[in-house]
């Protein structure tokens, strides 16, 4: 697989070189500009496979930035991650209502960073589509549908097998069951609310021998999680 290109568009330099230190470790090629028209410039010279873009831009915010971005035929299809200082919900909305493929909220770790890239970049491209997921000595391989743990195959449902995928692809973030029926089952199918519990607990239990269970996490009151941090 081809190495990935992303720009970093971001004006405060400590974060940007955070970024861009992490990225690379990660084994992307990083590019790092701190306003919106040498973004632009950048993207003419040569197009990255990924932007992320600050909110908090001086010459023009990240949002407008991304708007005129996707509007643009050519850039369109552009993947755009947002970042963001702000943590409310609606500012959150609005981001992705501008066109971003998702929004990554300040502060962050690096590794929850190039986790979500990984998924955006996977959605985009149907060669890193195939690309195994592994965190830790856990792995997903979407082709095969084939999991282990520690080298070893892990025996899951259906369900079980949709539910990690989709656990895998959106780490460090919450779920109600409601979002979680609508993803892993589709909007369309009646399932109940705690049927989603039976299919966490099953999860659970496959992977608990290997200690992976601790990944899948109780978020009290709001639903589902999938994060190697502990809480
Ligand atoms: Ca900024």
């Amino acid at each position: 697989m081809a190495v990935k290109n992303i720009l970093v568009v971001e004006d405060e330099k400590p974060i940007r070189e955070m970024i861009a230190f992490g990225l690379r470790r990660a084994g992307f090629e990083v590019r790092e500009v701190a306003d919106t028209r040498s973004a632009r410039s950048e993207v003419v010279n040569r197009r990255p496979d990924l932007m992320l873009v600050d909110w908090m831009l001086p010459d023009m915010s990240g949002l407008e930035f991304t708007r005129q971005t996707k509007r643009d035929p050519n850039l369109r299809d552009l993947p755009i991650i947002m970042l963001t200082a702000r943590a409310e919900e609606s500012d959150k909305v609005v981001g992705l209502e501008g066109g971003a493929d998702d929004y990554v909220t300040k502060p962050f770790a690096p590794r929850e960073l190039v986790a979500r890239i990984n998924a955006v970049l996977r959605r985009v491209d149907p060669q890193v589509e195939g690309s195994v997921i592994t965190f830790e000595g856990l792995s997903l391989d979407p082709i095969s549908h084939r999991v282990t743990a520690d080298r070893q195959p892990v025996t899951l449902g259906p369900t079980e097998y949709r539910m990690l995928e989709f656990f895998m692809n959106h780490p460090d973030r919450v779920y109600s069951r409601e979002q979680l029926l609508d993803r892993i089952w589709g909007g369309n199918v009646y399932v109940e609310e705690r049927t989603i519990d039976v299919h966490v607990r099953r999860l659970r239990k496959a992977l608990e021998e290997f200690g992976y269970d601790r990944f899948v996490q109780t978020v009290r009151g709001a639903g589902y999680r999938f994060s190697i941090k502990s809480e």
